[in-house]
């Protein structure tokens, strides 16, 4: 008696070769349903996106959004990125040689070759701002009024009128 394959099963309907000269018939179907009612790939887990933050930033006691100055840096963009790292943080040049730079220790990177030097950038970038004079963005105008003071305000979440004379 011949025995079946383990990757194949044979349809009931059609017959599998017997010996040569037994049967006509081609090749039985290989039964991919495994006994299953359905076929094809059926999906029971789906990926989650989770948004965190990446580990030098989460490390930086400053908070630093490091990843963006770094791109800034890459592009040649300097100012740009002393104006994001100043955002979080106005001391880059103090800061760029006085920290023990934890985002350095968990750097993704030193796990492939060695951690990026982001202090080094962010004391190139502080002294950068110092040599060029950058200046701070002034801070927004305060009219001294709470929100709710406000001319043509009212409760959170409405709009107010823009056509409405103040
Ligand atoms: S070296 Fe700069 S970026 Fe790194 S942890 Fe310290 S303050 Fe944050």
């Amino acid at each position: 008696m011949r025995v079946p394959s383990p990757h194949f099963q044979r349809s009931d309907r059609r017959p599998g070769p017997g010996p040569a000269g037994s049967s006509p018939d081609l090749t039985a179907l290989p039964d991919l349903v495994h006994g299953r009612s359905r076929a094809g790939p059926v999906r029971s887990e789906r990926p989650v996106y989770v948004d965190l933050l990446p580990p030098c930033n989460s490390a930086c006691p400053a908070g630093e959004n490091i990843q963006a100055w770094l791109a800034e840096v890459q592009a040649g963009e300097h100012e740009r990125a002393w104006r994001a790292l100043v955002a979080d943080n106005p001391f880059a040049a103090i800061h760029g040689r006085v920290c023990y730079h934890p985002c350095e220790s968990n750097c993704n990177r030193a796990s492939l070759d060695s951690a990026v030097a982001i202090h080094a950038v962010e004391r190139f970038l502080g002294d950068l701002a110092l040599e060029q004079g950058w200046r701070f963005d002034p801070p927004p105008i305060r009219s001294g009024k709470r929100e709710g003071d406000q001319p043509g305000a009212s409760a959170p979440g409405i709009v107010p009128n823009p056509l409405r004379p103040s």
